[in-house]
């Protein structure tokens, strides 16, 4: 019993915001009770100012109202105050404390006025004492101990006080206040366990306010960051262009971004496998990170090996130029991972807003036009969108306009450039090169038309009506004469388009084992699997595969081995300084003991001049093809040539020498 009404009396300290909750209510509920409190012991004093000894109706009063004064001023100070949680529950243990002798002060003040004045004031003793305590007891249901001690104290006393004055009207008035005070308590008990229960709900539902609020926050930055390399992700980073167009207006401060994309990357993938190829991703990005560290520059990875920055007080194009200079040097170090280590490099394409552009969507644009013209024609280096490119945007749009309205069949045809056979001194085959007249642009060169056709899709329809034209003309050609066609990366991503080729030299009579394939490396790199699987059913049918324009893209000896193909056109690149770099002949000779050892076909392309010839001849290369030998011919002259050539290969031997060819 002893135990429990310790533990009723007492404030634990493991409840602190209950004990924080009462404490707040106390602060706003004490002054009312103080005010309660006053003006009734004023009212009583001054009734009995007459009949009562003037330390019951001046001193006690001055005394209680300086205590009043007091408490009240405590508890509207401690609003605008933080307090620990130690110090709210010692505050309301002293409450607690407190009202105990005040409430034993307080009825014995009361009571002491009923031995003077008369019937009236008698009662209004009675009254006094009801009121006041029930009203106070109100203001303290916060803190149900101190209501409960002061009524149970005021009660009890006042009660006892009137039953022992025998009179039967006192008693009833006595058993009423008991009454009341007995029910008062139970509703202050009640009041004090609903406080507590909404206290302890509201903590409840604050920590799960709090949880989700967490859990949107994670949710927000996961949806925001990409994963392998903790960086912004595309969506953030296109959120923070709209974010800057959208406060800034689209005439706002300036700002660049930049578009990077690692040279070199997905051969690595391929090569060596995604783990590789994540921590390259992931050193690529520390890298960035340290590059503009302490600058305002946001770095994202956009998807693959692409990245994006966005600078976001640019100063001039020179200087952001030197900082993407840096990181491509901060690139160019070497990549280490588990399986080896590799050399990449990283091409930049920028745009500045407003000048570029003043929309999102137009500025991606044009640093991505940026970007691809870098890879183009400054490989590792960083290059800004200018008024060069938009006009090169204008003329290409024209030209991709004048191949979509082509008739193809009339406006395409196809010249060969034979390919010299050193060994036994005459042509071997032929490679076809696509030509184009447009009627409205003129002649435009091959390359620039099969990048506009693979743009804009017309890539598959060119190819077969050039390779028919080709195939037409070779079956005229002399029997063991190969036709070498280049392919586009876009026909090496399903079988189809080369299963219809195959059918279209089935159709026109000539072999498929008279058929050579030139592709590019980078072709194959786009994708690697598909690619792979092309080749070998280019090479089940019979036909041959080479690898074209070696030496300008991913060039590892080390992979060239894994491909099925059965020979190697290096590329012309490497010829130009043959004659005066020690080094170019050093790497031709290795790529001709690469391809001896592979047992594979070696052609050297772009031969101009006699030295450049004499000097492969030296370096031990078997084919040969350039200027030198013979230019691309015209399909009628291609006809006569081969005619003169076979003919007169059938003449005694001494007659005719390579390089007499030449067109
Ligand atoms: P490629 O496959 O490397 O073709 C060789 C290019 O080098 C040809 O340029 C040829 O005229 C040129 N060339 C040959 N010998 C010499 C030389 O001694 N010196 C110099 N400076 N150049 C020489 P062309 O005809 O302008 O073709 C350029 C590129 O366009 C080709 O490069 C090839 O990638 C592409 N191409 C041409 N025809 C086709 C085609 O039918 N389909 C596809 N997909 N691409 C084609
Ligand atoms: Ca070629
Ligand atoms: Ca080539």
């Amino acid at each position: 019993m002893l135990s429990r009404l310790r533990a009723f009396f007492s404030v634990k300290d493991d409840e602190p915001e209950l004990n924080r909750a009462r404490f707040r209510a106390l602060s706003r509920q004490q002054p009312l009770m103080y005010g309660i409190i006053t003006i009734n012991m004023l009212a009583l004093a001054f009734t009995h100012m007459e009949s009562a000894p003037i330390v019951l109706t001046v001193i006690v009063p001055v005394m209680l109202l300086i205590f009043s004064a007091n408490r009240t001023l405590k508890y509207v100070r401690s609003r605008n105050r933080n307090y620990t949680d130690a110090q709210i529950a010692a505050s309301l243990r002293s409450t607690i404390r407190i009202v105990i002798p005040a409430a034993f002060a307080f009825a014995a003040w009361g009571l002491s006025f009923y031995q003077y004045g008369n019937s009236e004031q008698h009662a209004q003793v009675v009254f006094f004492l009801g009121v006041t305590t029930i009203a106070s007891a109100f203001c303290l249901m916060h803190l149900v101990q101190a209501a409960i001690s002061l009524l149970a104290i005021v009660s009890i006393s006042t009660c006892l006080f009137l039953i022992s004055s025998g009179d039967n009207v006192l008693a009833a008035i006595a058993f009423n206040l008991a009454l009341v005070t007995i029910v008062f308590s139970s509703l202050l008990m009640r009041s004090e366990r609903d406080f507590a229960r909404l206290v302890v709900q509201k903590r409840e539902q604050r920590r799960q306010h709090a949880r989700l609020q967490t859990l949107n926050e994670e949710n927000k930055r996961l949806a925001n960051t990409d994963s392998l390399t903790g960086l912004a992700n595309r969506r953030a980073f296109l959120a923070e262009i709209d974010n800057r167009i959208a406060t800034d207006g689209p005439n706002g401060r300036e700002f660049v971004i930049a578009l990077l994309d690692l040279d070199g990357f997905k051969p690595i993938n391929d090569v060596f496998g995604h783990p590789a190829g994540d921590q390259v991703l992931a050193e690529t990005a520390r890298r960035l990170c340290e590059v503009f560290k302490n600058r305002p520059v946001s770095v994202a990875r956009l998807g693959g090996d692409e990245f994006g920055l966005l600078f976001n007080a640019p100063g001039s194009d020179a200087e952001i130029v030197t900082m993407a200079q840096r990181v491509c040097a901060a690139l160019r170090r070497p990549f280490q991972f588990e399986e080896g280590s590799a050399n990449l490099s990283a091409t930049i394409g920028m745009a500045r807003f407003p000048t570029a552009a003043d929309t999102r969507g137009l500025l991606f644009d044009r640093a991505d036009y940026a970007l691809y013209f870098a890879k183009q024609n400054a490989k590792s280096r960083p290059v800004f969108f200018s008024h060069e490119h938009e006009r090169l945007i204008f003329a290409n749009s024209a030209l991709e306009q004048a191949l979509r309205d082509a008739d193809l069949e009339k406006e395409m045809s196809v010249e060969f450039q034979p390919v010299l056979d050193l060994g036994r001194g005459q042509t071997r085959g032929l490679e076809a090169l696509a030509r184009w007249y447009s009627p409205t642009l003129g002649r435009i060169r091959p390359d620039l038309f099969i990048k506009a056709a693979e743009n804009i899709g017309m890539i598959g329809r060119l190819t077969e009506v050039l390779f028919r034209k080709a195939v037409a003309e070779a079956t005229q050609w002399p029997d063991d004469l190969l036709l070498s066609f280049n392919l586009s990366a876009t026909s090496l991503t399903s079988k189809t388009p080369i299963q219809r080729l195959m059918s279209i030299a089935e159709r026109a009579g000539l072999p498929t084992s008279r058929l050579m394939f030139e592709i590019t490396e980078s072709a194959v790199m786009k994708d690697y699997e598909s690619a792979m699987d092309v080749l070998k059913l280019i090479q089940s049918t019979g036909a041959h595969v080479a690898i074209d324009d070696f030496g300008t893209g991913f060039s590892s000896l080390a992979y060239v081995h894994r491909l099925p193909i059965d020979t190697l056109k290096v590329d012309r690149s490497f010829i130009r300084d043959l004659t005066r770099n020690e080094r170019s002949s050093n790497v031709l000779r290795s790529i001709l003991s690469l391809c001896r050892n592979l047992r594979i076909s070696c052609v050297i392309e772009g031969i101009e001049t006699q030295e450049q010839f004499d000097c492969v001849y030296d370096l031990g290369a078997r084919f040969v093809q350039g200027y030198y030998y013979s230019k691309p011919l015209s399909a009628s002259d291609t006809h006569m040539v081969l005619k003169i050539e076979f003919e007169s290969a059938k003449m005694p031997p001494g007659t005719e020498m390579p390089g007499q060819m030449r067109a």
